[in-house]
């Protein structure tokens, strides 16, 4: 496993940091942050109204979606989207205020077509590949009740794979799940 250790000041300047996308100015008055020491870590705080930046990673739903094949279910990830032209599970972006499992359930009705009830979780893991976003993600266990397979949202393709025959796979983090089943592309 990759150490991933944490952003110390010492390695921040404004717009070259180990995990870009750091705040510059305060979102709430539009002051310059500047550097304090809050609940133990070094952290940007506004000298004008007091906001202090957490920067939290995102959450991210996965529905794991298998057919009565054995087969399972990946979309290709179309123009735009991080590691266009890779395949994996059918996943997105919890919106702030969204249940987690309404959100699995959306992104894969918009991504797949598809509507399922969530299942249990199966999967927990944190994602380090875009270090502008970090996300943990959840994979849910996802049984189909209806819809119709087509591809949809930020996905080029929505097709079943055999375990034996996956495409080229986008993210460790699936990977990583994938082997827990015994499953290595
Ligand atoms: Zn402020």
């Amino acid at each position: 496993m990759v150490a991933h250790r944490r952003a110390t000041w010492d390695t921040c300047a404004v717009h070259q940091h180990e995990w870009p996308g750091e705040f510059t100015y305060c979102p709430h008055c539009a002051t310059p942050l500047v550097e304090a020491r809050v609940a133990g870590s070094p952290r940007k705080k506004c000298p004008q109204c007091g906001f202090v930046h957490f920067r939290n990673p995102g959450v991210g739903a996965a529905v794991v979606v298998w057919d009565s094949d054995g087969r399972l279910l990946l979309v290709k990830r179309g123009p735009g989207a991080t590691k266009a032209g890779l395949w994996s599970i059918p996943a997105g972006y919890v919106d702030y205020g969204e249940d987690v499992r309404e959100a699995a359930a959306r992104e894969l009705l918009e991504e797949t077509g598809l509507e399922a009830d969530i299942g249990p979780v199966v999967w927990v893991a944190s994602n380090f590949h875009d270090p502008a976003k970090l996300t943990v993600g959840i994979w849910f266990d996802g049984t189909v009740i209806g819809g119709t397979l087509q591809a949809g949202d930020d996905a080029a393709e929505a097709r079943f794979f055999s375990p034996d025959a996956l495409p080229p796979m986008a993210f460790e983090t699936d990977l990583a799940y994938l082997q827990t089943l015994g499953i290595e592309p």
